[in-house]
């Protein structure tokens, strides 16, 4: 069945004489032969647009109209290059569920380019879902539909929320069927990303002993992400900490939204600090820390809360590429492994004090107490026991800081609401220590507290009616919702529920 054009929020955009300007400036192409393999996308037979996102276009200097005209639904389903393209499939290794495989690499992904933003930043343009590659192994080099619409959904919401990830530029369809546990519609999202690195980039050298490559790919990491580490003593420490520091507050900040990832191999962690890979993540409902969604994370590693550790051990991960490189920097293997040792410790410190600082805020607390840990974890604690929804606890929070007339609306959120009363009272005794206004103090809660997640039985049914109907009408009213995470949007009510019994989605699939 033909899949319909993009709804109305796209297709008003004019078609026309808009020719597409790129303005490519590749970097990553410049490197090594042996760091990919360059290839073309594999043409498709029908492209159809599915939605370009224009506010991302235009801050990366792209024409949103261009894209959209047939011209550029030909360059975003790879049939044609744009001006300046050097596609290619970047090579990379990575442990899986704790084991390592030495090559996976691009399988369904060509990168096309880089362009610099209007913020002066450089951001690669890749195309998932657009054929095989050198390192498909068995895949088809495809996407389905409803894995492309969740990635654009999930990653937009993530940005909303101001959580550092990869973002959706666009998404089309294929006209072709790729065969999953059934045919699905094919598709192919267009990628923005500070850069493609990941920790598994670095173990693809490590792993060849190719030192030299190690040295290389540093040094572009550095150029690209740390600029500052160059003008330090030991460059590769410098980037080894800035990376860990970017870690430790990204993954302190999905902590704070109940985002689970679900999928924390070293080849979906990125060097730039970003948010990579949105296959089986999903956001929780009631708080429970043993949360996961992953139908194949049957050791359950990637759980919630197993995310800060797993983090630290992807990062070990990344310094133990990094030491031959150290060695040579510091004179030493001693030296190197002593050196790596202590970037690494600084992980969970970092971590801690991020999301202490982060729930701080989520509890309306500009001041710091040393009993503000305590007040936090039991509020968590209550919730779990309870089984009081993450999101709408925390929102409905900001109420309450107005005034104990907000209450009822929280406690009746926990299976026994006389828990939360109970934690309340200590609550309001903490917020007499603060020094601003009730009201000032629910404005700011606001900004930490939000509104709207991509709720999995919302997510799902989007792609349900996308896939299923070739409507993609939810999808776009999810995408509105989720735009606007902070603000309270009083028609869009029903977003901010969590799932009743028959809706509940408990498991999630990679889907590729
Ligand atoms: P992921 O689970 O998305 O992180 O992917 C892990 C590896 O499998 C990467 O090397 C991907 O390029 C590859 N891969 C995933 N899906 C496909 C597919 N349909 N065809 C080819 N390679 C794939
Ligand atoms: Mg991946």
């Amino acid at each position: 069945m033909p899949f319909p054009h993009a709804p109305a929020s796209t297709s008003s955009i004019t078609s026309g004489p808009h020719p597409i300007r790129f303005n490519f400036e590749n970097t990553y192409a410049r490197l090594p032969e042996r760091f990919y393999s360059r290839l073309n996308p594999t043409a498709v037979p029908t492209p159809r647009l599915i939605k370009v996102n224009v506010e991302l276009a235009r801050a990366l200097g792209l024409d949103p109209e261009a894209l959209a005209s047939p011209e550029g639904v030909q360059v975003l389903s790879g049939n044609r290059l744009a001006e300046g393209s050097e596609p290619l499939a970047m090579a990379y290794a990575g442990h899986q569920f704790g084991y390592f495989v030495p090559q996976l690499g691009d399988g369904r992904a060509n990168l096309l380019g880089e362009v610099v933003g209007s913020n002066g930043l450089r951001y690669d343009i890749q195309l998932k879902g657009s054929g095989p590659t050198p390192f498909s192994r068995r895949g088809d080099g495809r996407a389905s539909l409803g894995p492309v619409l969740r990635e654009y959904i999930v990653s937009e919401a993530m940005a909303a929320l101001g959580v550092p990830t990869t973002r959706a530029l666009a998404a089309v369809t294929t006209g072709e069927e790729v065969l999953r546990e059934e045919a699905f519609p094919g598709a192919i999202l267009t990628r923005v990303a500070a850069s493609h690195l990941r920790v598994g980039t670095f173990q693809y050298f490590s792993a060849q002993d190719d030192v030299e490559g190690t040295r290389i790919l540093a040094d572009y990491a550095i150029a690209r992400h740390y600029p500052g580490a160059a003008h330090t003593k030991h460059p590769y420490r410098a980037l080894l900490d800035g990376v860990i520091a970017r870690h430790a507050a990204l993954v302190a900040q999905w902590m704070l939204l109940g985002f689970v990832h679900g999928v924390m191999n070293t080849d979906n962690t990125s060097i730039s600090g970003e948010t990579i890979d949105y296959g089986p993540c999903a956001f929780m409902e009631n708080y429970d820390p043993n949360t996961v969604f992953s139908s194949i994370d049957h050791q359950e590693r990637y759980a919630y809360s197993n995310q800060p550790r797993v983090a630290l051990w992807n990062l070990t991960r990344l310094a133990e590429t990094l030491l031959p490189v150290f060695a040579q920097e510091l004179g030493d293997e001693a030296s190197a492994l002593a050196s790596a040792k202590e970037a690494l410790a600084a992980f969970t410190p970092q971590f801690e004090a991020a999301r202490l600082a982060g729930l701080r805020r989520k509890l309306g607390l500009v001041t710091e107490r040393k009993e503000d840990a305590a007040l936090a974890e039991d509020l968590l604690n209550r919730m779990a026991a309870n089984r009081a929804d993450f999101t709408l606890t925390f929102r409905r929070l900001c109420g309450a800081a107005a005034g104990p007339e907000g209450d009822k609306e929280v406690r009746t959120l926990f299976s026994d609401p006389g828990a939360y009363d109970a934690w309340a009272t200590g609550w309001r005794r903490r917020l007499e220590e603060e020094p601003i206004a009730s009201a000032q103090r629910a404005a700011t809660m606001r900004m930490a507290n939000p509104a709207f997640i991509p709720r999995n039985h919302m997510v799902e049914a989007a792609l349900d009616a996308a896939v299923e109907q070739q409507n993609l009408q939810p999808f776009e009213d999810l995408l509105d919702v989720v735009s606007r995470p902070y603000e309270d949007r009083p028609n869009l009510e029903r977003y901010t529920k969590p799932a009743r019994p028959e809706e509940r989605v408990n498991h999630t699939f990679c889907g590729t």
